[in-house]
């Protein structure tokens, strides 16, 4: 456990910078009203990593985005079903309601 210069107990971080990204530092808990306490865990990326690692993240972001994106479309594609479903009900029952009311004539 490592402490900040405030005194506070400092707070296990990741970087997910494109230069340092999934590498674990410590700093100040207390944000704006604490210290500039700052202490890297890991030692550097190897130069691969931080062109690899940045790439994997763009894609995956991208296929997230993506995904979230079908969903919606999705959920719109079924409403309209609903609505259109809803349409249809209500049409055959003022159909029957129309008929049976003319049947009695
Ligand atoms: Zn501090």
């Amino acid at each position: 456990m490592s402490f900040c210069y405030c005194g506070r107990v400092a707070a296990d971080r990741v970087a997910w910078t494109d230069a340092n990204a999934g590498r674990r530092f410590k700093n100040c808990i207390g944000g704006t009203n604490g210290c500039r306490y700052f202490q890297w865990v890991d030692g550097p990326l190897c130069s691969r990593a931080q062109v690899v690692i940045p790439g994997l993240l763009r894609r995956l972001r991208d296929m997230e985005a993506n995904y979230e994106n079908q969903v919606l479309e999705a959920q719109k594609r079924e409403n309209k079903k609903w609505r259109l479903r809803m349409c249809v009900v209500c049409l055959v029952w003022l159909v029957l309601y129309v008929f049976s009311g003319s049947e009695k004539k």
